[in-house]
């Protein structure tokens, strides 16, 4: 079974494999962006005061 899950930006469904997480300081969720979105989510998030609170994960291997 070929775990999904949504990119917050585009509200897609992809793979797991071709989404890359985010971390944020505190919280326990995560936030997943599309390959598509990723440069989009990265330059916005230069752009924000508290940017530094955000750490990028790496892509899961595919299987
Ligand atoms: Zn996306």
């Amino acid at each position: 079974m070929t775990k999904t899950k949504m990119c917050e930006f585009c509200a897609v469904w992809d793979e797991l494999s071709n989404l890359t997480p985010l971390f944020e300081q505190g919280k326990t969720n995560v936030s997943y962006y599309c390959d598509r979105c990723l440069p989009d989510v990265k330059s916005n998030l230069l752009n924000l005061p508290y940017s530094s609170l955000f750490t990028w994960g790496k892509k899961e291997v595919k299987k």
